[in-house]
């Protein structure tokens, strides 16, 4: 039985959890949030459509939304939580407002975090793996987590597990300096030569990163962007990318 962590971000509040898991990596006890939604406070619950991205399970968008798995199964008439697959369109009935749940595993080779871009407009956790797999990317999208930028129905801010990281496989996101196999890729949805992070992106990337920094015991020194690895010939992610503001909230020193 191994150990795991589970961070939800709900884009403000970040609760940790901890559970153990039976060998299929599923989850087999409820989250107990160390901080929940205070009982008062009133959630705005909405239905709303969601878009199953890779590597996510019926458990996961239940937790993502507040919502029993039950109550997912009978709104669409699935025959069982196990008939979801990658890019079904899902009814979920009474949503609450999204939150990212963040697993983490126990693993001793993530010793680097590296930052991209998509260095396209739009885009979210599915698109790059279809296009990654028409790359030959065996396991589909390359990196271990996306943040989306507000497109494709996607939340601004939105952080998507990657198959790769429930799995925790070696990227596809950075051949330089062997980073493939020992750095974390974080690409977030957008052009950053072109536009800026979004301030919810940016809130996202921070909390991310401080999470799993503190969770690997990676130093602050080894999180970088793409452009920055050795041998990596490209700006990504990006010329206006906001290393001052991201370092400083960090905690770093700015680069000199
Ligand atoms: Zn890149």
């Amino acid at each position: 039985m191994k150990k795991y962590v589970f961070l939800f971000l709900v884009f403000i509040p970040i609760i940790f959890n901890s559970c153990t898991t039976a060998p299929s990596r599923m989850p087999v006890c409820a989250p107990a949030p160390i901080h929940s939604r205070p009982a008062a406070m009133s959630v705005m619950r909405q239905n709303v459509k969601h878009i199953v991205a890779p590597g996510e399970t019926l458990w996961r968008i239940s937790k993502m939304y507040d919502v029993p798995v039950s109550d997912i199964v009978n709104a669409n008439q699935l025959k069982d939580a196990s008939t979801v697959s990658m890019g079904q369109s899902l009814l979920i009935p009474k949503a609450a407002p999204l939150r990212s749940v963040i697993p983490l595993y126990p693993n001793s080779k993530w010793k680097f975090i590296i930052i991209h871009h998509s260095a396209t407009e739009k885009g979210d956790s599915l698109t790059f793996n279809r296009h990654h797999l028409k790359r030959g990317f065996t396991g589909g999208v390359g990196y271990h987590f996306v943040i989306d930028n507000g497109t494709h129905g996607k939340v601004d801010g939105q952080i998507e597990v990657a198959p790769r990281w429930l799995k925790q496989q070696d990227g596809r996101h950075c051949k330089a300096s062997s980073m493939n196999c020992r750095a974390i890729g974080i690409c977030l949805v957008g052009n950053f030569n072109e536009e800026s992070v979004s301030a919810e992106q940016m809130k996202s990337l921070v909390s991310l990163v401080h999470v799993l920094c503190h969770y690997y015991k990676i130093p602050l020194r080894n999180v970088m962007g793409h452009g920055q690895v050795s041998g990596a010939n490209t700006d990504c992610p990006g010329k206006r990318f906001p290393w001052q503001e991201f370092n400083r909230r960090l905690g770093m020193r700015p680069p000199v």
